[in-house]
């Protein structure tokens, strides 16, 4: 990143290869797909106007503090639903987290918080450790329900209210049951994988961690569960805090590569799309451009890692009507949508019905349903909407953000419906499986 003073005067503020900004024509083809347009219907809220205004930044037309700029690029959810529709193979995550990186902070409390959140506490597991300690305790001591009940929290300052709400309940007891370092195959081993235990996933759905690994063991795998890993940076990275979000990349590969394994497992499409863009995070450093190509080669999300091995297929009969949401990062990031449907329609009395606008982001996109709440909220009402018109008693994602947030808009419109991991539905019928047998 570069400011230069052209022939003309002009300032060109170089914060990202003007080879991506230029491969946009202008055609439009996107427009339709990208939620944020959908809502509010201007140009400026569509990928075609955010790119617009990222030229103009690159020309030095626009300051890089400018309010609209600003408004315009923090209303985009990332959720790279205009990659997978752009005829002409624009990178436009790229470029989003490219802007947002050299936008400066607004105000000391984005700053503060950026230091203390991002930069301090999802950088040490120790600290998510604690943090997750007290969440579990509130949540599960009833101080929880005493709060709610209380009418304390809608005075809360800077959101916390709406926070609070979104906490869904969380897996475990108080203190947080730990994965052991190995979990060997059921019978002979086929494959040596490692498993990303995540940050967000790790505190809230433990459990579901747990399944993952026992689905592994269970399709011959020995699964390694790394010790040391931290967050891998998804958060800093579409957040734009790219120098945090190297050294985690650092970390991860350095913990996972002493694991000797084949695959790196991940079950959340917001991570998974992350460790397989390392190479791109860290291209520009000669150290370690070549070992993070060779980590992102090795990451698959769990359902395309299941769908494309010899699958015990030993399931129990589950009749029940489900639907599926696509994560963002996994149908847009990591182009999978066939194989986590495959793997639900194996499972014997499974009736999956395909819900309208499975493929538009649900609103969650990180912490956008914390930043952009009432966006947000806009965006889970027309999801909840169209979950009800499945009739499906599960809702099945791939990504624990996409999982609070449906939770959370079920809870608020009074929707029957379970919200589930994939893992979770498969272990389910694994387990009664076994109990037929
Ligand atoms: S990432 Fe999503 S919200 Fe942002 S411009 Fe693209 S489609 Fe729209
Ligand atoms: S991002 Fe792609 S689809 Fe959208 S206007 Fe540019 S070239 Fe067209």
């Amino acid at each position: 990143m570069a400011i230069e003073v052209q022939p003309d005067g002009r300032t060109r503020f170089n914060f990202v290869d003007r080879s991506l900004i230029r491969a946009c024509v202008h055609c439009g083809m996107c427009l339709s797909s990208c939620p944020t347009y959908k809502l509010l219907g201007s140009e400026l809220d569509s990928p075609r106007g955010r790119i617009y205004q990222m030229r103009l930044l690159h020309d030095g037309q626009i300051r890089v503090d400018d309010p609209n700029f600003r408004l315009h690029i923090d209303r985009c959810l990332n959720c790279r639903a205009c990659e997978t529709a752009c005829p002409s193979g624009v990178q436009y995550g790229r470029l989003l987290e490219a802007a947002r990186a050299v936008i400066p902070p607004r105000n000391a409390t984005e700053r503060l918080l950026r230091a203390v959140v991002l930069n301090r506490v999802f950088a040490s597991p120790a600290l998510l450790d604690a943090l997750g300690l007290g969440m579990r305790f509130y949540q599960k001591s009833g101080l929880q329900a005493l709060a709610r009940a209380s009418g304390l929290l809608e005075r809360l300052p800077l959101n916390l209210g709406h926070l609070e709400a979104l906490l869904p309940p969380m897996q475990g007891g108080i203190v947080k049951a730990a994965l052991p370092p190995l979990i060997s195959a059921r019978g002979s081993a086929r494959h040596r994988v490692a498993l990303v235990t995540g940050c967000v996933q790790e505190q809230f759905f433990s459990l579901t961690n747990a399944a993952t690994a026992r689905i592994l063991a269970l399709n011959g795998c020995d699964v390694v569960v790394p010790r040391g890993q931290a967050c891998c940076g998804a958060l800093h990275v579409h957040g734009g805090e790219h120098e945090m979000a190297r050294v985690l990349a650092r970390r991860m590969i350095t913990v996972f590569e002493r694991t000797g394994a084949d695959y790196y497992i991940v079950n959340a499409a917001g991570c998974g799309s992350t460790l397989k863009e390392y190479g791109i995070l860290l291209a520009d450093d000669p150290q370690w451009a070549e070992r993070a190509r060779a980590f992102s080669a090795r990451v698959r999300d769990i359902a395309e890692f299941l769908a494309a091995i010899e699958l015990n297929q030993d399931f129990g009969e589950i009749r029940a009507r489900v639907t599926y949401q696509d994560a963002c990062h996994l149908l847009h990031g990591q182009k999978i949508s066939a194989q986590p449907r495959e793997l639900i329609q194996m499972i014997p009395g499974i009736e999956l019905v395909e819900m309208d606008e499975a493929d538009t982001c649900c609103g969650s996109a990180g912490v956008y349903n914390i930043t952009q709440y009432s966006l947000s909220m806009q965006l889970l009402e027309r999801k909840v909407t169209r979950m009800a018109a499945t009739g499906a008693e599960i809702v099945v994602a791939g990504n624990p953000g996409c999982l609070i947030q449906l939770a959370h808009g079920a809870r608020r419109h009074g929707l029957r419906i379970k919200t589930m991991h994939l893992v979770d539905l498969l272990d389910w019928a694994y387990r009664l499986g076994r109990a037929r047998e």
